[in-house]
Protein backbone atom coordinates (compact mmCIF):
# COMPACT_ATOMS: atom_id res chain seq x y z
CA UNK A 1 0.00 0.00 0.00
CA UNK A 2 1.34 3.35 -1.03
CA UNK A 3 1.43 6.23 1.42
CA UNK A 4 -1.45 8.24 -0.44
CA UNK A 5 -3.44 4.98 -0.85
CA UNK A 6 -2.73 4.63 2.95
CA UNK A 7 -3.71 8.09 3.78
CA UNK A 8 -6.86 7.70 2.21
CA UNK A 9 -8.14 4.83 4.24
CA UNK A 10 -7.18 6.81 7.28
CA UNK A 11 -9.32 10.00 6.31
CA UNK A 12 -12.47 7.43 5.33
CA UNK A 13 -12.17 5.86 8.89
CA UNK A 14 -11.76 9.71 10.20
CA UNK A 15 -14.42 10.71 8.44
CA UNK A 16 -16.61 8.11 9.56
CA UNK A 17 -15.35 8.52 13.75
CA UNK A 18 -15.75 12.36 13.31
CA UNK A 19 -18.87 13.33 11.39
CA UNK A 20 -18.46 17.28 12.35
CA UNK A 21 -14.60 18.06 11.34
CA UNK A 22 -14.58 21.57 12.18
CA UNK A 23 -12.67 24.12 14.62
CA UNK A 24 -13.72 23.73 18.24
CA UNK A 25 -13.00 27.42 18.61
CA UNK A 26 -16.27 30.10 19.01
CA UNK A 27 -16.31 32.64 16.38
CA UNK A 28 -18.64 35.38 14.33
CA UNK A 29 -16.29 36.68 12.39
CA UNK A 30 -13.30 36.56 10.31
CA UNK A 31 -11.32 39.25 13.24
CA UNK A 32 -12.97 37.03 15.80
CA UNK A 33 -11.33 33.79 14.14
CA UNK A 34 -7.65 35.53 14.06
CA UNK A 35 -7.85 36.48 17.92
CA UNK A 36 -9.28 32.90 19.23
CA UNK A 37 -6.77 31.31 16.87
CA UNK A 38 -3.61 33.60 18.04
CA UNK A 39 -5.11 32.32 21.64
CA UNK A 40 -5.05 29.66 20.88
CA UNK A 41 -1.25 28.65 20.58
CA UNK A 42 -0.04 26.42 23.06
CA UNK A 43 -3.33 26.87 24.92
CA UNK A 44 -6.56 24.70 24.30
CA UNK A 45 -9.88 25.91 22.36
CA UNK A 46 -11.74 25.15 25.77
CA UNK A 47 -9.61 27.82 27.57
CA UNK A 48 -10.04 29.91 24.87
CA UNK A 49 -14.16 29.46 24.49
CA UNK A 50 -13.80 30.64 28.15
CA UNK A 51 -12.23 34.11 27.57
CA UNK A 52 -13.69 35.25 24.36
CA UNK A 53 -17.31 35.93 24.90
CA UNK A 54 -16.38 39.31 27.15
CA UNK A 55 -13.30 39.90 25.44
CA UNK A 56 -15.39 40.06 22.20
CA UNK A 57 -18.08 41.96 23.62
CA UNK A 58 -15.13 44.85 24.85
CA UNK A 59 -13.67 44.43 21.60
CA UNK A 60 -16.43 43.04 19.16
CA UNK A 61 -14.01 44.14 15.54
CA UNK A 62 -10.34 45.56 15.04
CA UNK A 63 -11.13 48.92 15.39
CA UNK A 64 -12.32 48.60 18.67
CA UNK A 65 -9.42 46.49 19.78
CA UNK A 66 -6.73 48.81 18.31
CA UNK A 67 -8.11 51.44 20.86
CA UNK A 68 -6.94 49.28 23.84
CA UNK A 69 -3.68 49.26 25.25
CA UNK A 70 -1.75 45.74 25.90
CA UNK A 71 -2.72 45.79 29.50
CA UNK A 72 -6.20 46.45 29.07
CA UNK A 73 -6.26 43.12 26.90
CA UNK A 74 -4.30 41.46 29.27
CA UNK A 75 -7.33 41.60 31.51
CA UNK A 76 -9.34 39.63 29.61
CA UNK A 77 -7.02 36.83 28.60
CA UNK A 78 -5.07 36.48 31.91
CA UNK A 79 -6.10 32.66 32.21
CA UNK A 80 -4.84 31.51 28.43
CA UNK A 81 -1.33 30.41 28.20
CA UNK A 82 1.72 33.49 28.08
CA UNK A 83 -1.37 36.33 28.42
CA UNK A 84 1.55 38.91 28.31
CA UNK A 85 2.75 38.42 25.10
CA UNK A 86 -0.72 37.08 23.71
CA UNK A 87 -2.11 40.95 24.52
CA UNK A 88 0.68 42.60 22.94
CA UNK A 89 0.16 40.91 19.98
CA UNK A 90 -3.71 41.39 19.97
CA UNK A 91 -2.98 44.99 20.53
CA UNK A 92 -0.50 45.39 17.84
CA UNK A 93 -2.21 43.23 15.22
CA UNK A 94 -5.59 45.06 15.81
CA UNK A 95 -3.67 48.39 14.88
CA UNK A 96 -2.13 46.84 11.55
CA UNK A 97 -5.54 45.68 10.44
CA UNK A 98 -6.76 49.22 11.40
CA UNK A 99 -4.07 51.02 9.79
CA UNK A 100 -3.03 48.81 6.88
CA UNK A 101 -5.83 46.69 5.82
CA UNK A 102 -9.02 48.64 6.59
CA UNK A 103 -9.93 47.10 9.50
CA UNK A 104 -10.22 43.81 7.87
CA UNK A 105 -8.59 40.66 8.14
CA UNK A 106 -5.95 40.10 5.07
CA UNK A 107 -7.13 36.93 2.69
CA UNK A 108 -3.25 36.41 1.70
CA UNK A 109 -1.43 34.16 3.82
CA UNK A 110 1.94 35.71 3.17
CA UNK A 111 0.08 39.02 4.69
CA UNK A 112 -1.53 37.28 7.69
CA UNK A 113 1.95 36.61 8.57
CA UNK A 114 3.21 40.02 8.87
CA UNK A 115 0.64 40.86 11.79
CA UNK A 116 1.57 39.88 15.41
CA UNK A 117 1.35 36.38 17.11
CA UNK A 118 0.51 35.25 13.10
CA UNK A 119 3.00 32.68 12.29
CA UNK A 120 2.47 30.03 9.68
CA UNK A 121 0.42 27.74 11.20
CA UNK A 122 -2.49 30.48 12.45
CA UNK A 123 -2.22 32.02 8.77
CA UNK A 124 -3.12 28.47 7.60
CA UNK A 125 -5.83 28.08 9.84
CA UNK A 126 -7.23 31.77 8.81
CA UNK A 127 -7.12 31.10 5.62
CA UNK A 128 -8.79 27.89 5.40
CA UNK A 129 -11.52 28.10 8.24
CA UNK A 130 -12.29 32.26 7.30
CA UNK A 131 -11.64 31.88 3.62
CA UNK A 132 -12.14 28.45 2.94
CA UNK A 133 -8.54 28.14 0.75
CA UNK A 134 -6.86 24.86 0.66
CA UNK A 135 -4.09 24.81 3.61
CA UNK A 136 -3.36 22.14 6.10
CA UNK A 137 -2.33 23.92 9.21
CA UNK A 138 0.50 21.59 11.68
CA UNK A 139 0.14 22.07 15.20
CA UNK A 140 1.43 19.65 17.77
CA UNK A 141 -1.78 16.90 17.02
CA UNK A 142 -1.48 17.03 13.72
CA UNK A 143 2.20 16.85 13.86
CA UNK A 144 2.43 13.57 16.29
CA UNK A 145 -0.61 11.91 14.72
CA UNK A 146 0.57 12.00 10.86
CA UNK A 147 4.09 11.05 11.89
CA UNK A 148 3.30 8.23 14.52
CA UNK A 149 0.30 6.73 11.62
CA UNK A 150 2.86 6.70 9.12
CA UNK A 151 1.11 9.28 6.96
CA UNK A 152 4.62 10.82 6.99
CA UNK A 153 7.86 9.22 7.25
CA UNK A 154 9.73 10.64 10.70
CA UNK A 155 9.42 14.52 10.21
CA UNK A 156 11.03 16.71 12.52
CA UNK A 157 9.58 19.94 11.99
CA UNK A 158 6.02 21.37 11.22
CA UNK A 159 6.62 22.44 8.07
CA UNK A 160 8.21 18.96 6.94
CA UNK A 161 4.90 17.22 8.27
CA UNK A 162 2.91 20.09 6.20
CA UNK A 163 4.87 19.52 2.90
CA UNK A 164 4.38 15.51 3.21
CA UNK A 165 0.89 15.88 4.02
CA UNK A 166 0.48 17.98 0.91
CA UNK A 167 1.85 15.28 -0.95
CA UNK A 168 -0.19 12.63 0.09
CA UNK A 169 -3.89 14.15 0.44
CA UNK A 170 -5.96 15.24 -2.43
CA UNK A 171 -5.57 19.54 -2.26
CA UNK A 172 -9.46 19.55 -1.96
CA UNK A 173 -9.19 17.44 1.37
CA UNK A 174 -6.68 19.43 3.15
CA UNK A 175 -8.59 21.51 5.36
CA UNK A 176 -11.13 18.67 5.94
CA UNK A 177 -8.19 16.74 6.98
CA UNK A 178 -6.58 19.16 9.23
CA UNK A 179 -9.79 18.92 11.40
CA UNK A 180 -9.77 15.45 11.18
CA UNK A 181 -5.78 15.22 12.47
CA UNK A 182 -6.77 17.45 14.92
CA UNK A 183 -9.73 16.05 16.65
CA UNK A 184 -8.28 12.38 16.66
CA UNK A 185 -4.83 13.70 18.21
CA UNK A 186 -7.18 15.43 20.71
CA UNK A 187 -9.54 12.86 21.50
CA UNK A 188 -7.67 9.61 20.72
CA UNK A 189 -4.24 9.37 19.89
CA UNK A 190 -3.24 11.76 22.81
CA UNK A 191 0.25 12.76 23.52
CA UNK A 192 0.49 10.94 26.57
CA UNK A 193 -1.78 8.29 26.79
CA UNK A 194 -2.96 7.19 22.85
CA UNK A 195 -5.99 5.26 23.42
CA UNK A 196 -5.33 2.58 21.17
CA UNK A 197 -8.02 0.12 22.04
CA UNK A 198 -10.66 2.33 20.99
CA UNK A 199 -8.77 3.47 17.36
CA UNK A 200 -10.21 2.62 14.65
CA UNK A 201 -6.66 2.86 12.85
CA UNK A 202 -5.10 0.03 14.60
CA UNK A 203 -4.39 -1.94 11.20
CA UNK A 204 -3.25 1.25 9.79
CA UNK A 205 -0.69 2.59 12.29
CA UNK A 206 3.36 2.36 12.26
CA UNK A 207 3.38 3.10 16.10
CA UNK A 208 0.55 0.83 17.14
CA UNK A 209 2.52 -1.88 14.93
CA UNK A 210 6.10 -0.89 16.88
CA UNK A 211 3.69 -1.44 20.08
CA UNK A 212 3.13 -4.54 19.27
CA UNK A 213 6.37 -5.84 18.79
CA UNK A 214 7.73 -5.02 22.10
CA UNK A 215 8.39 -8.08 24.38
CA UNK A 216 6.15 -9.10 26.76
CA UNK A 217 7.09 -8.80 30.36
CA UNK A 218 8.91 -11.14 32.34
CA UNK A 219 7.82 -13.05 35.32
CA UNK A 220 9.87 -14.13 38.34
CA UNK A 221 11.78 -10.72 38.91
CA UNK A 222 13.71 -9.76 41.69
CA UNK A 223 13.75 -5.98 42.36
CA UNK A 224 16.30 -6.82 45.55
CA UNK A 225 18.93 -7.95 42.84
CA UNK A 226 18.90 -4.90 41.33
CA UNK A 227 16.67 -1.95 39.19
CA UNK A 228 16.63 -3.37 35.65
CA UNK A 229 17.42 -7.26 34.67
CA UNK A 230 19.06 -7.87 31.32
CA UNK A 231 17.79 -10.69 29.38
CA UNK A 232 20.34 -10.20 27.30
CA UNK A 233 23.72 -10.64 29.89
CA UNK A 234 21.22 -12.40 32.30
CA UNK A 235 22.15 -10.02 34.87
CA UNK A 236 20.54 -7.70 37.06
CA UNK A 237 21.94 -4.11 37.81
CA UNK A 238 21.16 -0.43 39.10
CA UNK A 239 22.89 2.07 36.88
CA UNK A 240 22.05 1.83 33.26
CA UNK A 241 24.32 2.76 30.27
CA UNK A 242 21.99 4.31 27.55
CA UNK A 243 21.66 3.60 23.88
CA UNK A 244 20.31 5.29 20.97
CA UNK A 245 18.47 2.94 18.42
CA UNK A 246 18.19 3.51 14.92
CA UNK A 247 15.18 5.40 15.39
CA UNK A 248 16.85 8.03 17.16
CA UNK A 249 15.11 6.83 20.64
CA UNK A 250 17.32 6.58 23.98
CA UNK A 251 17.22 3.51 25.50
CA UNK A 252 18.39 1.81 28.41
CA UNK A 253 20.99 -0.27 27.44
CA UNK A 254 22.85 -2.84 30.52
CA UNK A 255 26.24 -1.69 31.25
CA UNK A 256 28.28 -4.97 30.01
CA UNK A 257 26.66 -5.61 26.62
CA UNK A 258 25.05 -2.78 25.20
CA UNK A 259 21.83 -4.60 24.85
CA UNK A 260 19.12 -2.84 24.78
CA UNK A 261 17.01 -6.09 26.16
CA UNK A 262 16.48 -4.52 29.21
CA UNK A 263 13.56 -5.13 31.96
CA UNK A 264 12.04 -3.06 35.01
CA UNK A 265 12.69 -5.80 37.32
CA UNK A 266 9.73 -3.95 39.84
CA UNK A 267 7.33 -4.72 37.18
CA UNK A 268 8.47 -7.37 34.74
CA UNK A 269 8.40 -4.37 31.80
CA UNK A 270 10.17 -3.88 28.97
CA UNK A 271 12.49 -0.12 29.29
CA UNK A 272 12.21 -0.19 25.41
CA UNK A 273 10.73 2.65 24.05
CA UNK A 274 8.95 3.39 20.67
CA UNK A 275 9.78 6.80 19.30
CA UNK A 276 7.16 9.32 20.39
CA UNK A 277 6.43 12.55 18.13
CA UNK A 278 5.63 16.23 19.94
CA UNK A 279 6.34 19.60 19.67
CA UNK A 280 5.64 22.38 22.50
S1 LIG B 1 -3.51 3.12 16.98
FE1 LIG B 1 -2.91 4.29 18.80
S2 LIG B 1 -1.06 5.38 18.18
FE2 LIG B 1 -2.10 4.70 16.30
S3 LIG B 1 -3.41 6.41 15.67
FE3 LIG B 1 -4.62 5.07 16.92
S4 LIG B 1 -4.46 5.90 19.00
FE4 LIG B 1 -2.78 6.75 17.79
Amino acid sequence: MTRTEKTARVLDRLREAIPAPETELQFRSEFELLVAVILSAQCTDKRVNLVTPALFEAYPDAAAMAEAEADEIFEYIRSVSYPNNKAKALAKTARMLRDEYGGEVPREHKELTTLAGVGRKTANVVVAVAFGEAAIAVDTHVFRVANRIGLVKDQPTPLAVEKGLRRVIPREDWGEAHHLLILHGRYTCEARAPKCERCPLTDLCDYYAALQKLPDPLSGLDPKRGRYYSKTAGRYFDEPATKTDRYGTEQIADPWTGSMNVFDARTGRTTRKVKDYRIG
